[in-house]
């Protein structure tokens, strides 16, 4: 039998302080709840769920902080993010251990989520080039016009449970590189790791005010979304909340980005490597247990590669599902045991519903982890798009399986899918694969890569139904988000030039 291994403990973090006006502080709340290690039940800390007068105060702190820090030269801006990339670099492997025992996900891919963001930071430090202006001389005679983006005032994230560093890198280095100042209100079910993010940027210099962060569930968010002094909102969570975020903040007049549920596809030719296809599918539709948005949901297998489920499905009898800080571990525990049953209950509808269940991960025992929220990877093939296993997103380690003849009936039944955030196709054709491209109607597609999430020198572009707003996090985008752009026309008169006389029509120039 493996040796057990005792999961990591966050020593100092056992509460979640709120960051106001620079400083941490323990919140006056009654209202707590347990951050809880998914493998084990055990209770590694609590989140308080701030009061109407703390997130106020962390707001007003941010709406002073603004004053100065929009004054700030922009090379002071980017020096912070410079050391904040140093610090979490240097700190990596100890905010993984945390996020690892909060989140559950395995220690690898915990750090991979830390390096996802730490690349935004590296990205925000070349803010000097990205928040430059335009400049055109002589639009007309003597005139010339100019754009400058200039910071928009006090921002605010909201961030979910599956990502608990990458997401609000996301958000705050962009936003206070910008200009802005920030309130950052954490997934409540794993804030500790975020919180040793933000106790670095701290360390990193940035000044009181311009960063603070609240704790809580609904009634922070909706006090963040309609709060006069809050500019803008960015959110990243499932649909039915992102939705709401996007109402409530637009109808109060904010700008608003808010990235939200996911169905991803992958589509499969015949004539694409086989080997390293199925690999590809086993390791996106389970890694990290299938919490990540840009997870493999559906595969698609065109034509003869209907013959390929089998060795699917041993592919994916060969992962360990373990906890996070085991070594080996390839599938770690959802979130919750709340989680947990809702995917027990998606599984069993699709029994219901009528689908094949070729692997079922429902029973799956963990020596030592008995307690643990795990669910091993699960498989169902024949499923239409009638079935909730297929309409729902099931935020679980469940792939399931639809057959079709050619590569249109593949775009068709993709693009008829509401949602648009990932998508993926494998085939050795570059002719296909442009076919593919050009048609495919969501918005991050992948060839021959399953999770095709941008490098931050592109953006996040998640489209359709799985977006709300224009404009996605980082990259270009997030700093036209978090920027006004002011347009100036100037014209300069010598002293002793002649006035032109009243001119009372549209200057056609
Ligand atoms: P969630 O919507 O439950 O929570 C997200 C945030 O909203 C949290 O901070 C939470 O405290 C807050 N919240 C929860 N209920 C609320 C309510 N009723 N009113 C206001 N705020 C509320 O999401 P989650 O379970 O933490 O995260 C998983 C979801 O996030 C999945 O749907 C996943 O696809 C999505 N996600 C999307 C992206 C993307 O870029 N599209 C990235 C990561 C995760």
């Amino acid at each position: 039998m493996n040796a057990i291994h005792q999961p990591p403990q966050p020593t100092e973090l056992t509460t979640a302080k709120l960051l106001i006006n620079g400083e941490f502080t323990e919140s006056k709340t009654s209202h707590w709840q347990e951050i809880i290690n998914p493998a084990t039940q055990q209770v590694l800390g609590k989140v308080p769920f701030a009061t109407a007068d703390e997130v106020n105060a962390a707001i007003a702190a941010a709406q002073q902080a603004f004053k100065s820090w929009r004054h700030t030269p922009i090379q002071a801006r980017m020096r912070m993010m410079l050391k904040l990339q140093e610090l979490i670099r240097s700190n990596l492997k100890r905010i993984a251990q945390v996020l690892s025992a909060e989140q559950g996900k395995t220690l690898a891919d915990a750090e991979g989520d830390i390096q996802r963001g730490l690349e935004v930071v590296e990205h925000a430090c070349s803010i000097g080039t990205l928040q430059m202006g335009e400049y055109i001389q002589g639009v007309a005679q003597g005139i010339d016009t100019y754009s400058i983006h200039q910071p928009l005032g006090v921002c605010a994230g909201i961030t979910p449970f599956n990502f608990p560093a990458m997401i609000p890198l996301w958000m705050f280095p962009m936003a206070i590189v910008c200009g802005n100042t920030f309130v950052l209100k954490p997934s409540e079910q794993d804030p500790l790791s975020t919180m040793m993010l933000v106790e670095l940027a701290m360390q990193a210099g940035v000044p009181a005010g311009v960063l603070n962060v609240v704790h809580g569930g609904k009634e922070v968010v909706d006090l963040l979304c309609t709060h006069q002094d809050i500019k803008a909102i960015s959110f990243v969570g499932s649909t039915a909340v992102g939705t709401h975020v996007y109402n409530l903040a637009g109808q109060h007049g904010k700008r608003v980005q808010s990235m939200m549920g996911a169905k991803n596809h992958v589509v499969v030719m015949p004539d694409a490597h086989k080997e390293q296809t199925l690999n590809a599918l086993v390791g996106a539709a389970f890694g990290a247990a299938g919490q990540r948005c840009m997870a493999l949901s559906v595969a698609v297998m065109v034509g003869e590669t209907k013959h390929w489920v089998n060795d699917l499905v041993d592919k994916a009898k060969t992962l360990q599902v373990n906890a996070g800080h085991e070594p080996n571990t390839d599938v770690g525990p959802l979130i919750s045991q709340r989680a947990k049953a809702r995917v027990m209950e998606l599984i069993h509808s699709g029994v219901e519903q009528g689908a094949e269940l070729l692997l079922d991960g429902r029973n799956v025992e963990v020596k030592g982890y008995e307690q643990g929220n795990f669910v091993g990877p699960t498989i169902f093939n024949h499923v239409d798009t009638q079935m909730r296993i297929y309409n729902e997103e099931i935020f679980g380690p469940v792939l399931v399986i639809m057959h079709v003849d050619t590569l249109e009936q593949a775009i068709q039944l993709i693009n008829a899918n509401p949602l648009g955030n990932g998508v993926g196709l494998f085939t050795q054709s570059g002719s296909t694969a442009r076919t593919f491209q050009n048609n495919i109607d969501v918005g991050q597609v992948g060839i021959n890569i399953p999770i095709p999430v941008p490098v931050p020198f592109f953006s996040f572009t998640g489209s359709r139904g799985s977006k709300l707003g224009d404009l996605g996090p980082y990259g270009k985008q997030a700093v036209q988000f978090y920027t006004q752009t002011k347009t100036i026309t100037s014209r300069w008169f010598e002293d002793d030039q002649e006035a032109s006389a009243v001119n009372t029509t549209i200057d056609l120039r």
